[in-house]
């Protein structure tokens, strides 16, 4: 068995709280594509002509245009991978306590994590910039650009957009679970986008050991991580599962 492998399995399982972090990358196996990057979404888009408040208020229906085939439409299909089933079963097996997530797609929560902090809010779901009503994405329709809640007020990502700030209770319960845990797991980001990418600092300098599992180094590379495992998250993830079942078996035995 690996040994980086076998080091993050001995860290969760002596870990009283351990938290992820999760980023874009862990979506990826799932078919949802990174922005950034070789062709990622900024190489083919200005992010602020379709991802700024200021752009969107301007005018709506051209951004949805964008969102509806470069998101929406991903979205809509794309399933949890192993990665995100990884880090629901270890919530189950009360390895893992809460998922800090900066992805907008919901898949954490579709694998069956519970404690899902979104750090950028959500693109599953769409808002009403009349009455806040909330509406799942899947159920929206985009035969009419912008979408229009009942109400008829037109419809916005649930998500952060450029120019926003991030909602303050996600922002604060991310630092108290980065301060308190005692095992952080940064899977999958680039760890280049702020502040998320702070929480993981946090974590260190608190005391906590940060693991990063992703095929690239990260600007915490050796710096704020005690490793890297290097590899998909889905891949990764199985294997650190199957050393912690095995453990548990000949524990049982
Ligand atoms: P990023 O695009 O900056 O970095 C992706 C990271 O994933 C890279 O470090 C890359 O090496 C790694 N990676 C690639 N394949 C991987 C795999 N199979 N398993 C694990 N890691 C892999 O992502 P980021 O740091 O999350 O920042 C991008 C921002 O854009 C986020 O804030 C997020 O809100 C948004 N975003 C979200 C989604 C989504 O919801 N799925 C998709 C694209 C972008
Ligand atoms: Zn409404």
């Amino acid at each position: 068995m690996d040994t980086l492998i076998s080091r993050a399995v001995t860290d969760l399982k002596h870990a009283r709280t351990a938290v992820a972090l999760t980023g874009a990358g862990i979506s990826i196996e799932s078919g949802i594509p990174p922005f950034r990057g070789k062709g990622g979404l900024w190489e083919r888009f200005d992010p602020m002509e379709i991802a700024h408040i200021d752009a969107f208020v301007a005018d709506p229906a051209l951004v949805w245009r964008v969102l509806v085939k470069e998101l929406k439409e991903v979205i809509d299909r794309a399933l949890p991978n192993d990665g995100h089933k990884g880090l629901a079963r270890m919530e189950r097996m009360g390895i893992l306590k809460t998922v800090i997530t900066q992805n907008v797609d919901g898949l954490h929560q579709a694998a069956g994590s519970t404690d899902v902090i979104e750090f950028h809010g959500t693109f599953a779901w769409q808002r009403c910039t009349e009455c806040e009503t909330r509406v799942p994405t899947r159920d929206v329709d985009a035969s009419v650009l912008p979408p229009r809640c009942i109400c008829g007020g037109i419809l916005r990502p649930d998500a952060v957009l450029f120019g926003e700030m991030i909602p303050p209770i996600a922002l604060t319960r991310s630092q108290e679970e980065s301060s308190q845990c005692d095992v952080m797991l940064v899977v999958g980001t680039s760890a280049l986008v702020q502040p998320a990418a702070f929480m993981p600092v946090i974590a260190q300098q608190s005391g906590a050991t940060v693991i990063e599992i992703n095929p690239e180094p990260t600007p915490l590379t050796g710096r704020i991580s005690k490793f890297l495992v290097a590899g998909k998250a889905g891949q990764i993830m199985n294997e650190i599962l199957s050393e912690v079942s095995s453990l548990i078996q000949s524990k049982k035995q």
